[in-house]
């Protein structure tokens, strides 16, 4: 299970990065994307998504499986 970043919707504020956990939030050009393979959507870590927590975006952040 991993995020995703909806590119249309990311305003590349970064607010994301310093957040994660797993460090697999990297920007690529002008938006950020998140690394499926290392995202662990914060279980063990967290209750919720800490990137979907911080951004200021709604629905920017999704579940990749949805
Ligand atoms: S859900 Fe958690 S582990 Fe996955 S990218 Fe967001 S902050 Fe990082
Ligand atoms: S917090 Fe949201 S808008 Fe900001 S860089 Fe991350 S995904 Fe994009």
């Amino acid at each position: 299970m991993a995020m995703y970043i909806v590119e249309a919707e990311c305003i590349s504020c970064g607010d994301c990065v310093p957040v994660c956990p797993t460090s697999s939030i990297y920007e690529d050009k002008i938006v950020f994307k998140i690394t499926k393979e290392t995202c662990t959507e914060c279980e063990g870590d967290y209750d919720e998504p800490q990137c979907v927590s911080v951004c200021p975006v709604a629905n920017c952040i999704l579940p990749l499986s949805a």
